[in-house]
């Protein structure tokens, strides 16, 4: 059923409330996001970050609702734009796609059709979703591509996806996905397979393409790095849930929690010292299938021992509204703990 229950224009232009996302599989029910709530205001960019498995891409493609209905289970709210677009019928889904919401994947060769030419596929869904014409699309494409700095747009969109290199099939998606000037853009590690020139400039593209169209964009990444630079907004995923939020200032300046300070143990800095090894983060995220109780970090957390006891092992400690951390270390803990043993690693 759609339903309607706010409205458009007030409150965030999107609100994720205790979502729950499960699948079936042949092992059994996993347990892929265990009660995620996050706000997204217009203009503004979250960066979502974990390690693959963490929950952060099944999150937004239930945004998308593009999960299968017939093997996933769904619950929680999610408001876009004042709709509810859990239980949302596909017909009410396909027209908000494209119109209102739109996804940059990582992989450009899978998302463009290697039959059509690049311009056709810029061209079919704004026509689709504005009913212009054939000629009005066209031109429409060819301004898209030009904005997105593909050189001789009216020439290249005549072009098939495999004569552009790696960058300019990634602008040309990112050019489909502005097509239909859509509000939400979600951006699902845009720049993973590009190299480090090509990913700063696509990075810059995406923010001077806010701001032109004021749109809000969730960035997907496993790499801090990338959301430093971009995002306003931070929010830390591990094992399905949501483990520490913030504005991107404060999270990497003063981070609260100990999965968030491996992440930026193990980043690689241009500016660190050589002499400051990188520290991976020991072991390996939980099976989602049986997910460990209490903190599902504790596995793997070098902080147990502060807690004391066996509090991080029953008790799941809870993320709370605005700059938060899910751990049971006290305030006080945390910042000692960061300056004294994180800080000097970071470099
Ligand atoms: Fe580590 Fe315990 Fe905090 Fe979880 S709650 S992050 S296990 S200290």
């Amino acid at each position: 059923m759609t339903t309607t229950t706010g409205d458009p224009g007030a409150g965030p232009f999107l609100s994720v409330r205790d979502l729950y996302v499960r699948f079936d599989t042949e092992d059994g029910l996993v347990r892929a996001v265990d009660g995620v709530s996050f706000d997204l205001e217009r203009g503004r960019t979250l960066g979502i970050v974990g390690e693959s498995g963490s929950g952060k891409s099944v999150t937004n493609l239930s945004v998308l609702g593009l999960h299968d209905p017939r093997t996933t289970h769904t619950r929680g709210e999610i408001l876009l734009d004042g709709q509810e677009m859990t239980g949302a019928t596909e017909r009410t889904l396909e027209r908000l796609r494209g119109n209102k919401v739109a996804m940059i994947f990582q992989d450009s060769l899978t998302a463009l059709s290697p039959y059509y030419t690049v311009g056709r596929q810029i061209s079919e869904p704004y026509r689709k979703h504005t009913g212009a014409s054939r000629k009005e699309a066209w031109e429409r494409a060819v301004a898209m591509l030009g904005k997105v700095g593909i050189p001789q747009p009216a020439l290249r969109a005549k072009d098939y996806p495999h004569q552009f290199s790696g960058g300019m099939r990634q602008r040309a998606m990112i050019a489909m996905a502005l097509v239909c000037d859509p509000r939400l853009l979600i951006a699902d590690e845009p720049t993973t397979a590009l190299d480090v020139t090509v990913q700063a400039q696509i990075l810059d593209l995406l923010h001077d393409l806010q701001q032109e169209f004021g749109s809000a964009i969730i960035l997907i990444t496993h790499d801090l790095g990338v959301v430093a630079n971009t995002a306003d907004d931070l929010l830390v995923m591990y094992a399905g849930r949501a483990v520490e939020r913030g504005t991107v200032r404060d999270v990497l300046r003063e981070p609260r929690h100990p999965y968030t300070w491996g992440l930026l143990a193990s980043m690689p800095r241009l500016e660190s010292d050589v002499a400051v090894p990188l520290a991976p983060i020991p072991g390996a995220p939980p099976s989602l299938l049986a997910p460990p109780p209490g903190c599902p970090f504790h596995p793997r957390c070098a902080f147990v021992s502060e807690v004391g006891g066996d509090r991080c092992a029953s008790e799941r400690p809870v993320l709370a509204e605005g700059r938060s951390a899910a751990c049971h270390l006290s305030a006080e803990q945390k910042r000692t703990l960061f300056d004294e043993r994180i800080r000097p690693r970071l470099g």
